[in-house]
């Protein structure tokens, strides 16, 4: 899955939520939020992010990353 990080705070672009082929963007508390387990892991919003806050989350340091996205999308 890719999850979003701390680049997305307070940022205004929604560049990811509109490249999303299954819409799991989700509004987090000041953040956009992916839900882990509705990302179809295909990185197309990646490189669309002008913040590059997006990241897949093989990456390593990111772990509350994806615990914040989980708790934040799992709200809606
Ligand atoms: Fe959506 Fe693909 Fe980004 Fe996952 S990797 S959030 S499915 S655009």
């Amino acid at each position: 899955t890719y999850i979003v990080t701390d680049n997305c705070i307070a940022c205004k672009y929604t560049d990811c939520v509109e490249v999303c082929p299954v819409d799991c963007f989700y509004e987090g508390e000041n953040m956009l939020v992916i839900h882990p387990d509705e990302c179809i892991d295909c990185g197309v919003c990646e490189p669309e992010c002008p913040a590059e806050a997006i990241k897949p989350d093989t990456e390593s340091g990111l772990d509350d990353w994806l615990v914040l996205n989980t708790k934040f999308a799992s709200l809606w």
